[in-house]
């Protein structure tokens, strides 16, 4: 060990276990744990919910490396300029950090691992968030995968995941130059979360951000809910997925964990899940691995086409229409609830996620980007390359997407997957007292029903802001024109 210290440099890691860059830097001496708040302009501002996310999650990490007897030094600017310089008046000898995959963060990176390796000091990065790297997992011919079966074949075929490492004992704490220290701020200085008007209610009663609070979504989802994942996951009104896209999203808890925790809990008997739950729930986390792998190959996934074939779409601009979807308020019972338990709890369940979006894109004819650009500010989870690629997928553009036909029917959807009417009532309470015949389609209610229920449509609830056929129809004409170019 040298008496230089070693700077971590947490990024979309916030956690102290199973940690790679971690553990190296404090093999190498002792630890400046540092988290930047990017303001620079290269890089895609998080939205607001996945900013109360990383307030709450940076505030366990940073109490974490406390009790451990290390430091973290907080700071916001631009880690071009920011980085550099903390290395050298703190004399750091060694610089770890775990990959991030957007074409920004890329660059930046390799432009600091030069400047730094210039200057002489040590930089080393590694893989702590995905199962596979995506350049690992390639085609017989060498290239990038397009289509997700054949991805995650070749991807199971590279064998198990490593097992994650430990939680480390102490933290050695470096010191602090009284230049950097002065600089320093707290979770609250970064103002993160909603104050005037603090609309984070909803957030803070249905998540536990943090390492622990990963653990424990994962543990109770082992228990009990992936016994139902496989003939459940697509029921919005159950609680049969695990939740844990926003702890993944922000690196509480890694893939490996969860892989390993899982085969584990298989083994031991220490579920009520079968074999076959793993393996679907294990092709899930799949699907955010091919995700990444797109984003890595088409860094401008969250902005261009993937099939450039759509670039041609003549796309509807209707204001109205935007902000009645936004709001939970477009008619259609099953797209409301769903973009309200969004605005409400920061998340949707993906069975939804499907649904409001195929209704924004195909029968709203609206650009994927607009509705892409409300997830990544109303989701805890946003996600740099599970949003964008799901978006695509919806719209058709995207690599192994839905055909351009595929127009889900709000009404069939709900009446299928919310067979009772539970989550609707939930989420759109206005229509609770509605007879479960209605409860997808209230405009078709009888007057009875309606008057039984307390409900005077366009009053209490809109009537549908577009006829289904009619949206259906002109998509189907402006997606098969596409086509035909
Ligand atoms: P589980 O079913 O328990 O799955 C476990 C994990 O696997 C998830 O946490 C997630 O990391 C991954 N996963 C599951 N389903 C998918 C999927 N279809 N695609 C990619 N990864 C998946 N997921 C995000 O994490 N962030 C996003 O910003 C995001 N935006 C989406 C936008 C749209 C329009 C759609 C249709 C889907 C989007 N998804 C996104 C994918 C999916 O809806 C969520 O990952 C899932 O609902 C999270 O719930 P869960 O953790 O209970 O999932």
């Amino acid at each position: 060990m040298t008496e230089r210290p070693a700077l971590l440099w947490f990024r979309d890691d916030l956690r102290l276990s199973d940690n790679p860059a971690l553990r190296a830097a404090i093999e190498h001496g002792p630890l400046i744990c540092l988290y930047i708040f990017d303001t620079s302009a290269g890089r895609r501002p998080i939205g607001a919910a996945a900013r109360w996310w990383l307030s709450r999650s940076l505030t366990v990490l940073s109490d974490a490396i406390t009790a451990k007897g290390g430091e973290s030094l907080i700071l916001r600017g631009d880690p071009a300029e920011l980085l550099p310089r903390i290395v050298q008046e703190a004399d750091i000898g060694f610089v770890a950090w775990n990959r991030r995959y957007e074409g920004a963060a890329i660059a930046l990176d390799k432009e600091l691992k030069a400047t730094l390796s210039e200057a002489g000091v040590a930089v080393e990065s590694f893989n702590a968030n995905l199962l596979n790297e995506p350049w690992q997992v390639t085609t017989k011919a060498d290239g990038p995968f397009k289509v997700f079966t054949p991805y995650w074949r070749a991807a199971r075929e590279r064998g198990e995941p490593s097992a994650p490492l430990p939680t480390p004992g102490k933290l050695s704490k470096a010191k602090l130059p009284a230049a950097l220290r002065k600089q320093m701020l707290t979770v609250a200085d970064l103002a993160l979360e909603p104050s005037a008007p603090d609309w984070a209610g909803g957030l803070r009663d249905a998540w536990t951000p943090g390492e622990d609070g990963a653990h424990d979504r994962l543990s109770s989802f082992l228990d009990d809910a992936i016994a139902d994942y496989r003939n459940g996951r697509d029921r919005p009104d159950r609680s049969s997925t695990s939740r844990l896209s926003p702890h993944l999203r922000f690196g509480e808890i890694s893939p490996r964990q969860i892989w390993h925790a899982t085969k584990a809990a298989l083994e031991t008997g220490n579920t009520r899940g079968s074999a076959a739950d793993a393996e679907k729930f294990f092709s899930e986390i799949g699907w955010r691995e091919f995700s990444y792998h797109l984003l890595f190959h088409n860094p401008g996934l969250a902005t261009a086409n993937f099939n450039r074939r759509f670039d041609a779409m003549s796309w509807e601009k209707d204001e109205a229409a935007l902000t009645a979807w936004q709001k939970g308020q477009t008619g259609y019972p099953i797209v409301d609830a769903g973009m309200r338990q969004l605005w409400q709890t920061g998340w949707m369940h993906n069975r939804v996620r499907m649904i409001t979006a195929s209704f924004l894109i195909k029968h709203l004819l609206t650009d994927w980007r607009v509705g892409e650009a409300w997830f990544w500010d109303t989701l805890v989870d946003a996600d740099p390359a599970n949003n964008p690629a799901s978006w695509q997928w919806v719209a058709g553009s995207g690599a192994d997407a839905a055909p351009y036909f595929r127009v889900f029917n709000p009404v069939t959807q709900g009446e299928k997957f919310d067979p009772n009417g539970v989550y609707v009532r939930r989420f759109v309470p206005e229509l609770a007292a509605l007879d479960h015949k209605f409860i997808h389609r209230p405009w078709e209610a009888t007057a009875s029903a309606l008057k039984q229920a307390g409900i005077v449509l366009d009053r209490d609830y809109p009537k549908p802001i577009i006829a289904l056929d009619f949206g259906r129809r002109r998509a189907l004409d402006a997606f098969s024109a596409l086509r035909s170019e």
